[in-house]
């Protein structure tokens, strides 16, 4: 079967994108399953290839605030506050859909998901296109999200033409999410812009992360981002009774852990930093998940800034 081609030629993917196919893009939070927001066709041409459930909406993206008020009917003042302090970068907004967006891309809701990526290359393709891009992570369905061209070849490869290559993302995990509802700003995902941050730019908020039952956002299914092998985020011990230390993965903050051999193991940042911890989250549970091991666990990390959505993460991978 043919496999995608990666390079760093944004005329390449524009070339595809514009004939209505679908290619893979670098964003700063993790890469994309990009196509023609305004295209039914190319929108369910992503829906397809990701093996994504219709239901769960996609997130137009952009490169400037003048194109965005195209696709939606009203900028409230606490969102153009926090698209001023914060795009281009890690956060969708929520805003009332104009009838220029497809249903299809909002799973028929009336809000419409848009952001500004930060990514050199991307925002260079952005430009260069007249129509917005609507991309979720370029995985398929419920597994971890790729922060390299390369998770992208290795799983999307055989389905799509081209995969741009960005590096690996600098953020790592997803864009944080808000809403709202009535005057209330609600984070409907955590993610690479912190509650506190986003708290200092609009005053409180109400954090809904959390849905098993009731997606409202499918990003907030509980389990959601997961490996193959199982996770566990307690009882290191029991695994290693139970299993074997040869047979259990550890993914760790910051310390090895003496338990398991070092090889089946996967420290996200040695020096204890958590924007190092979420650029290389999904890299590790990657890592172990190819390991032959029969479990994971997962150290939590504080439960704060960054290491709250880290958390989130790291919780949905281990929900079942
Ligand atoms: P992904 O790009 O894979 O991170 O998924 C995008 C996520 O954005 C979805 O799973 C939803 O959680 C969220 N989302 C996108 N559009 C909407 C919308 N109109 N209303 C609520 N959530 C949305
Ligand atoms: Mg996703």
């Amino acid at each position: 079967m043919k496999t995608a081609v990666i390079g760093t030629d944004t005329g390449e993917a524009k070339k595809w994108l514009e004939a209505g196919q679908v290619v893979g893009i670098p964003t700063e939070t993790v890469y994309g399953l990009a196509g023609n927001a305004l295209s039914p066709a190319a929108v369910a041409r992503i829906f397809e290839v990701k093996n994504r459930p219709t239901f769960d909406p996609l997130i137009v993206h952009s490169n400037s605030l003048e194109k965005i008020a195209q696709f939606v009917t009203e900028m409230p003042p606490a969102a153009r506050r926090l698209a001023d302090a914060c795009w281009p970068g890690p956060l969708t907004l929520l805003l009332k859909k104009a009838s220029l967006v497809p249903d299809l891309v909002t799973a028929g809701l009336d809000t419409v998901a848009v952001r500004i990526p930060n990514h050199p290359l991307t925002l260079r393709l952005l430009d260069a296109l007249d129509f917005p891009l609507a991309a979720p992570s370029a995985n398929p369905f419920g597994y971890v999200s790729p922060t390299q061209a390369e998770h992208v070849q290795a799983q999307l490869g055989d389905k799509i033409p081209y995969i741009l290559d960005g590096g690996p993302c600098q953020v790592g995990i997803e864009s944080t999410i808000v809403g709202f509802e009535g005057p209330e700003l609600v984070v409907y995902r955590l993610g690479g812009i912190p509650v506190e941050a986003i708290e200092h730019i609009v005053g409180p908020v109400r954090v809904m992360a959390h849905s098993s039952s009731n997606p409202k956002a499918p990003g907030m299914l509980k389990s959601h981002y997961a490996p193959l092998k199982p996770v566990y985020t307690d009882g290191l011990d029991g695994l290693v009774d139970r299993y074997g230390p040869e047979a259990v993965g550890v993914l760790s903050f910051k310390d090895l852990s003496p338990d398991v051999p070092a090889g089946n193991q996967f420290v996200l940042s040695a020096a204890g930093s958590a924007t190092e911890a979420a650029q290389r989250l999904f890299a590790g549970l990657r890592y172990l998940d190819g390991l032959a091991v029969a479990a994971i666990y997962a150290e939590l990390l504080p439960e704060r800034e960054l290491g709250r959505a880290i958390n989130d993460r790291i919780r949905r991978a281990a929900a079942r």
